[in-house]
């Protein structure tokens, strides 16, 4: 069980920026995000793209925005709880008890929704033998590529990711590539490489077929593939790699109670506490009156949150409104020699 001031719900630029304005009133937030990375849409969905409307940064893209604002919270030693989704919250007394996909459990007396549009989920195979073998020879991210050493792997999908592990993975495993059209979507760079790589034996392109069903009893054997005329094939293997994006779905938010909105949940902008006590919602999530969905938007509104956090977690304490330039207990926070 972990105790801690705040657990953030979401490792996206809004949630990043609320570790950093806790941390400078004192504060230790815990952050769990369902993804296998950090920086929400901005490292899942446009890691290159550039950014020209973060304040006194001209120009960014998604992926060196997380990292500063990494490198911005490095003094508070934060823990973050990847691969992980937020299932339940409770009440307890004073405080609130959150349970992880995980079954990790954290006591705190608030919690800050930074859910973004909810959380990344993969789009899975269709077929009901998929949910069987999920994790025991299905998969939808790689954790450690040496598992796949010398193994049989057949992958499908027609993006980055599917064509990226191809060909990693074919450096030390056996690989079937297998997509439902004849076209790869990802950059030409990789689909040259693949389509080298065919050429030489050394992985196997299978177009255009879709996965039919999955043979075997404890573990996979083989899988049947079907193409658009109904030709069914086998293809022997160990395992079943589906890279087909990711679908952003609100998930057990919706059963904790909150008012939502369209998907949203409402917020009183004073503090952007919830209808509940000690939930607090800010980014992209939250929803009042003007709302923006912009990051800087996000990053006011976490300000507001942990002011309003300080309440709970320190009753007994009067929060000082104090400016960084000058708060010497914010330059000890921030780990720096006090003159
Ligand atoms: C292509 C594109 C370009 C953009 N360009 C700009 C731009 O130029 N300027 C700008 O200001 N904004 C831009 N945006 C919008 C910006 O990315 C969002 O406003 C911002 O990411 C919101 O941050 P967030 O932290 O609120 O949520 P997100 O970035 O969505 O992060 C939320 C995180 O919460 C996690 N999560 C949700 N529910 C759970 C749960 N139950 N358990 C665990 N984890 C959970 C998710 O997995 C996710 O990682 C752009 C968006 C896109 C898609």
């Amino acid at each position: 069980m972990i105790k801690t001031d705040v657990l953030i719900i979401g490792a996206g630029p809004v949630g990043l920026f609320a570790v950093q304005q806790l941390g400078l009133i004192g504060l230790k937030a815990e952050v769990v995000d369902n993804l296998d990375k950090i920086g929400g849409q901005c490292a899942e969905l446009y890691p290159n793209k550039p950014i020209y409307d973060i304040p006194a940064i001209p120009e960014c893209t998604g992926e060196s925005l997380t990292k500063n604002l990494l490198e911005q919270i490095k003094p508070f030693k934060t823990n973050f709880h990847l691969n992980e989704r937020v299932q339940e919250i409770s009440k307890e007394k004073n405080n609130w008890k959150i349970v992880t996909s995980k079954d990790k459990i954290f006591i705190a007396p608030n919690i800050i929704i930074a859910g973004g549009v909810g959380s990344f989920e993969p789009r899975k195979f269709s077929v009901k033998e998929a949910e069987k073998f999920e994790n025991n020879g299905v998969y939808y991210s790689i954790k450690d590529k040496n598992y796949f050493k010398n193994k049989k792997v057949c992958i499908f999908g027609g993006g980055d990711s599917a064509l990226d592990w191809a060909i990693e993975l074919s450096k030390f495993a056996e690989v079937i590539l297998v997509h439902r059209r004849h076209e790869f979507r990802g950059v030409p760079h990789n689909i040259e490489i693949v389509k080298k790589l065919d050429k030489e034996g050394k992985i196997k392109i299978k177009t255009p077929f879709q996965i039919n069903s999955i043979k075997g009893e404890d573990k996979i054997t083989a899988i049947l593939v079907k193409n658009d005329d109904g030709k069914i094939e086998e293809i022997k293997t160990d395992c079943v790699l589906g890279f087909f994006g990711l679908i952003m779905k609100l998930g057990p938010i919706v059963e904790w109670g909150l008012n939502l909105e369209k998907k949203h949940i409402p917020v009183n902008t004073e503090n952007f506490q919830t209808n509940k006590d000690g939930i607090f919602a800010i980014g992209d999530i939250c929803a009042y009156p003007g709302k923006l969905k912009l990051i800087l938007s996000g990053f006011h509104e976490g300000a507001l949150a942990a002011r309003a956090c300080f309440k709970l977690a320190r009753p007994n304490e009067k929060y000082r409104f104090e400016f960084t330039t000058t708060s010497k207990s914010t330059h000890e926070r921030l780990g720096l020699k006090v003159k």
